[in-house]
């Protein structure tokens, strides 16, 4: 009888309980340390797409996500109070027709439960120290001084990756010059609680508005004052978080280093256009647990490298069109939104291409 996989996973993210738990489906019940002393409460990433709830969808998680989540049928583009563009987010073979929007700490709820269900538990407040991998294995030390070795190390460990660091991977890129900033808001009266509103204001800068429940909403803006950015009224009632911070757009030169594996923002993080990040560290771990139990884990790195660098591409030019500075690329841009609006074969597509990408 084959030996059963021994696994650690530092980090209990989305990207760490996505691999706990499609090990466990598999019948491998990983380790999953985690930093943090109970799991974390903040909304973070919204969006969910259908590939990551297809990919969640034998675990059960996909219909607990979708029953709990805001179902974003439109995209609306404003520019100042004047609508420019609506897009349907529509598609009749996707696994989920539209967008899903719920907050993340909701997200990796389900997950951990999930994963519980299965027999899996993850060990909150302890954290990994160091990490030495050889041709067999990987032997680490964990923050309650506890020396083992394990099969293989999944470093789900977030962008500041002390797994990655271990494996002496580069993660190149750059930072964004200025803030984005994030309020998540209860509000009264809004007009759009079911689509993406997206508000042009001051030059090169955007706020977008997002449904994340009943009366409650994600304003996520290229300032560092997401609400001020908003340019057209939003009755908040109450302010449940607010904070500004800045963006990296990295990747890691590879995935893999013998039986260290890189998945998530510890392999790759990007700007929030598009609501991807979250989205590809769950389509990474779901790919990573597979071939960890299935074979094929030589593809891993080049398969999910690709895959990530095209992603960062499309939600660089994505950021790059939605926050062109200049009055020229703007006017361009405004010009092209209002004739697309007027083209329903076009609008959609694009539609279609967002909720499948
Ligand atoms: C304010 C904000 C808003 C965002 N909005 C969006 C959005 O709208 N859409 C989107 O797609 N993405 C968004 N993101 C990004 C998204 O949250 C991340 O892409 C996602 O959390 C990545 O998941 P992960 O599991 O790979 O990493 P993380 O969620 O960062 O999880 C890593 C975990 O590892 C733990 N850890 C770290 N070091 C160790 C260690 N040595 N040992 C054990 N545990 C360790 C950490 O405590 C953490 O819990 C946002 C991020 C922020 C900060």
């Amino acid at each position: 009888m084959a030996k059963a996989l021994n696994i650690l996973i530092a980090g209990a993210g989305p990207t760490g309980l996505t691999a706990a738990l499609e090990l466990a489906r598999r019948g491998v019940i990983a380790t999953v340390i985690e930093r943090r002393k109970t799991p974390s409460p903040f909304s973070r990433a919204v969006g969910i797409t259908t590939r990551s709830l297809q990919l969640l969808n034998p675990s059960g998680v996909a219909d607990r996500l979708i029953a709990e989540g805001v179902t974003v049928r439109k995209a609306r583009l404003y520019r100042g109070e004047r609508r420019l563009l609506t897009i349907p987010f529509q598609s009749e073979t996707a696994f989920f027709p539209h967008i899903l929007a719920l907050p993340q700490d909701r997200t990796e709820r389900a997950l951990a439960d999930a994963f519980r269900a299965l027999g899996g538990e993850v060990r909150y407040d302890l954290a990994l120290e160091s990490a030495a991998p050889d041709p067999e294995g990987v032997n680490v030390r964990l923050t309650d001084g506890v020396e083992a070795r394990f099969d293989h190390l999944i470093g789900a460990d977030g962008v500041h990756s002390l797994t990655r660091k271990a494996a002496e991977v580069a993660y190149h890129g750059h930072d964004l010059p200025g803030k984005w900033a994030i309020a998540d808001v209860d509000a009264e009266d809004w007009p759009h609680p079911t689509a993406f509103t997206a508000t042009l204001g001051a030059p090169g800068k955007i706020a977008v508005v997002v449904p994340i429940g009943v009366k409650r909403y994600r304003v996520i803006s290229n300032t560092p004052d997401a609400l001020k950015a908003l340019a057209m009224p939003l009755e908040v009632t109450n302010i449940r978080r607010a904070a500004a911070f800045t963006i990296s757009v990295r990747q890691a030169g590879r995935y893999s280093t013998g039986r260290i594996h890189l998945a998530g923002d510890a392999a790759h993080c990007h700007s929030p256009v598009g609501g991807r990040g979250m989205n590809l560290g769950i389509s990474d771990a779901a790919e990573l647990a597979r071939r960890l139990v299935e074979g094929g884990l030589d593809d891993y790195s080049p398969l999910r490298e690709k895959e990530g660098r095209e992603t960062i591409a499309a939600t660089e030019r994505a950021r790059k069109l939605v926050t062109a500075p200049g009055p020229a690329r703007r006017a361009l841009f405004t010009t092209a939104a209002s004739l697309i609006d007027r083209i329903g074969p076009l609008k959609r597509r694009i539609g279609r291409f967002a909720v499948e990408a």
